[in-house]
């Protein structure tokens, strides 16, 4: 089967499956030399694995100007076709909403040009089923495990795959990660389908899923951020949250103050380089703020 490349929180998998193609969702690693200047750790990791990708098709998301510039840069570097899906940053509104559920209209017609086809309501309702079983497994299996060290709550921007060291970091500092609230993580998981719409309305319950429920700081208002991550604080038994962040992400930085002053825990604002000589400082200042907390 034909696999389709992308990254994004908001790209539903199984509108991809349903179409009759694989959803591959990707963390990206580290990227290594030649990439422009400027550009952010993980978009110049994501570029880096989409340039070299055997997937027939790539979609990019306007999630941040990054990534959208990404969606350029991918397509100077390789002949695999890049789709570059509309992602409102306001999501309140109606117009918002149908913007959204056109975009995944027009990411179907996208894929039927690549060789899949347009899934009857039947076979969508399956797809769907079977992605919100195993997304309820997960949830079921990460609420099952116990916590050895201090709560606490990870959360802020995208991890790339070599930046997962951090989850050893925090147990060594004396902590545990009770949630994973960064962009890929728990956090930005679909909300679990309502039946009844599902069997009435499958396309109007999958982009509602995503778009009008998945927490994220490019979203405008950003309240569903501090709703959710406020609300978990104390469902989770949380006693601090780490907020990590890129540099130069303008993104997740414009939350972290009015996290700090939103939340009723301490956040230990992690910034991020490219730098892996940075992890000795990190784990520094994670034990700092876990013995704070003690
Ligand atoms: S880390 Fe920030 S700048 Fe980089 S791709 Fe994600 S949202 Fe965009």
């Amino acid at each position: 089967m034909k696999s389709v490349l992308y990254t994004c929180p908001f790209v539903p998998a199984e509108w991809i499956a349903a179409c009759g193609l694989d959803p591959m969702r990707m963390t990206p690693e580290r990227a290594g030399e030649g990439m422009p200047a400027g550009v952010c750790p993980f978009a110049a990791a994501f570029i880096h694995a989409a340039s070299t990708t055997n997937a027939c098709a790539i979609i990019v998301t306007t999630v941040c100007d990054q990534m959208s510039r990404s969606a350029e840069i991918i397509e100077a570097r390789c002949e695999t076709p890049v789709f570059l899906m509309n992602v409102p940053a306001t999501w309140r509104t109606e117009e918002a909403a149908k913007l959204y559920r056109d975009e995944l209209a027009r990411l179907g017609r996208f894929l039927e040009d690549l060789g899949g086809a347009k899934p009857t309501p039947e076979q969508l309702i399956e797809t769907m089923l079977h992605y919100d079983s195993l997304r309820a497994k997960r949830r079921a299996d990460d609420e099952t495990a116990r916590p050895k060290g201090l709560p606490l709550i990870l959360a802020g921007g995208p991890l790339r795959s070599t930046d997962i060291e951090i989850f050893d970091l925090i147990e060594q500092a004396g902590g545990t990660v009770v949630l994973d609230a960064t962009a890929g993580g728990e956090m930005t998981l679909p909300a679990p389908f309502d039946r009844a719409r599902l069997a009435s309305d499958p396309a109007g319950e999958l982009a509602d899923a995503y778009f009008a429920r998945i927490p994220h700081a490019m979203r405008r208002p950003d309240n569903q951020l501090h709703e959710y991550l406020n609300r978990e604080l104390t469902a989770r038994g949380a006693r601090g949250v780490i907020y990590r962040r890129y540099q130069w992400c303008d993104t997740w930085h414009g939350e972290a103050g009015r996290l700090k002053d939103s939340l009723p825990a301490p956040v230990l604002d992690l910034v991020a380089g490219d730098d892996e000589s940075d992890r000795a400082h990190v784990l520094t200042r994670i034990q700092a703020f876990v013995e704070m907390l003690k």
